[in-house]
């Protein structure tokens, strides 16, 4: 006679440790996003990160903050006034001469400070060449933990902590980092990765000034003159509302005059992938990806471009995108909205002149 054995006892998974913020950590409260804003005018990256901060904030429970440095005058009001109908709860205010231009130094002085003074738990930047270098400083200077280039920010509950994520191993894969042991934590987002919230003109909130206590004496670096890039003569690709682009399937540099036509036709910027910008086709400007730019236009028309993570990673957020691509099995298929299977030198001209019709009998239409 067979006795059917006795099953050994379930073994207990491990499990996680919990981790408990201690006493020091959990006197950080709210999320804060730093306006970057040069001569008169706010970057939009800061409106989108609004937009992000007040979910996460609202999960957490606690008041979303901008933080205003500028030069004093009108226009402090003016980005406070705005910060708020994109969201924010309150403005941190500090106005000071000596904050005319960016300059490193002061303006890490100046966030620093606030952050010490009224302790917030999450900090968000935008991925600009400033916001990259206030960035960096403020963390080092503070000791605590900085995310760059982020595409998602959330809240790990578990451990009231920020779950930003991003790009790893050359954008192959996507991982999701928490600052356990410092605060505030700090994360920067590139411009377009966030959606821009509604604007409600109606929202207002309130203003904290703070000293900078500061002398301009003790800045050693000196703004002697400003020399505007002139970025009227370059493509504007993260705020273009149509774009065309190609990719290694349009073969050679001269059939992109068929990705030129239709972008001209339709009143759209040329975008790229990086095969193209490294043959030399197209400037690096005009490179859409991990390494490139990140948009977020109304229409995307991709032809010849496989659609590769690393691309898909700065266009998959377009509202709608159409692919040309001559193999059915291609992963851009996977995520376009409408798919044309078929010859890109065939179907560019014969996109460009249906478009070129139909605009112009809207035109006569009036
Ligand atoms: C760290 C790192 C960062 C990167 N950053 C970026 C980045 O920012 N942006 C980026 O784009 N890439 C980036 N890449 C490269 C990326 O991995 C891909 O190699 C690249 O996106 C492929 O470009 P592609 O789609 O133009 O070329 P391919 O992958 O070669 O695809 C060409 C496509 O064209 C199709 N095709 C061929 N002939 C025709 C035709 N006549 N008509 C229609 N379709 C045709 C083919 O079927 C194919 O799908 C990065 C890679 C690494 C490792």
């Amino acid at each position: 006679m067979t006795q059917a054995a006795t099953p050994p006892p379930a073994k207990k998974p491990a499990g996680r440790k919990k981790f408990e913020l201690d006493e020091r950590l959990l006197a950080y409260k709210g999320v804060w996003v730093f306006i970057e804003a040069e001569r008169g005018v706010v970057h939009p990256v800061s409106w989108e990160l609004l937009g992000e901060g007040r979910k996460l904030a609202d999960k957490l429970g606690v008041e979303l903050a901008g933080v205003v440095m500028t030069a004093p005058g009108e226009q402090a009001k003016q980005y406070c006034a705005e910060a708020f109908q994109y969201g924010a709860d309150l403005c941190y205010l500090i106005e000071d001469p000596i904050l005319n231009n960016y300059r490193n130094e002061p303006f890490t002085k100046g966030l620093t400070d606030l952050v010490n003074t009224f302790q917030p738990e999450i900090l968000l930047l935008g991925a600009t060449t400033l916001g990259r270098d206030l960035a960096g400083s403020v963390a080092t200077t503070l000791q605590t933990g900085l995310t760059a280039d982020c595409t998602e920010l959330n809240i790990d509950m578990e451990n009231r902590s920020l779950a930003a994520t991003r790009p790893t191993f050359g954008g192959s894969l996507l991982c999701t980092i928490v600052t356990l042991n410092y605060r505030p934590q700090m994360a920067t987002v590139r411009p377009r990765v966030m959606q821009l919230p509604a604007r409600d003109a109606q929202r207002t909130g309130r203003i904290v000034p703070h000293a900078l206590g500061m002398i301009e004496t003790s800045i050693i670096t000196k703004v002697l003159e400003y020399i505007p890039d002139n970025l009227t003569d370059k493509p504007q690709l993260p705020f273009a509302d149509i774009i065309v682009a190609g990719g290694r399937g349009m073969k050679r540099k001269e059939n992109f005059d068929l990705i030129w036509d239709l972008a001209k036709v339709l009143g759209a910027e040329v975008g790229a992938s990086r095969p193209v910008v490294q043959a030399g086709w197209l400037d690096l400007e005009r490179q859409v990806g991990q390494s490139g730019k990140t948009v977020r236009p109304k229409l995307y028309i991709a032809a010849g471009i496989s659609g590769a993570i690393q691309h898909r990673v700065g266009m998959e957020a377009s509202d709608v995108i159409i692919a040309i691509n001559e193999d059915p099995n291609a992963p851009i298929f996977d995520f376009a909205t409408y798919g044309i299977v078929g010859n890109a030198m065939q179907i560019l001209p014969a996109l460009t002149e249906v478009f070129r019709q139909q605009i112009a009998t809207a035109k006569l239409a009036g």
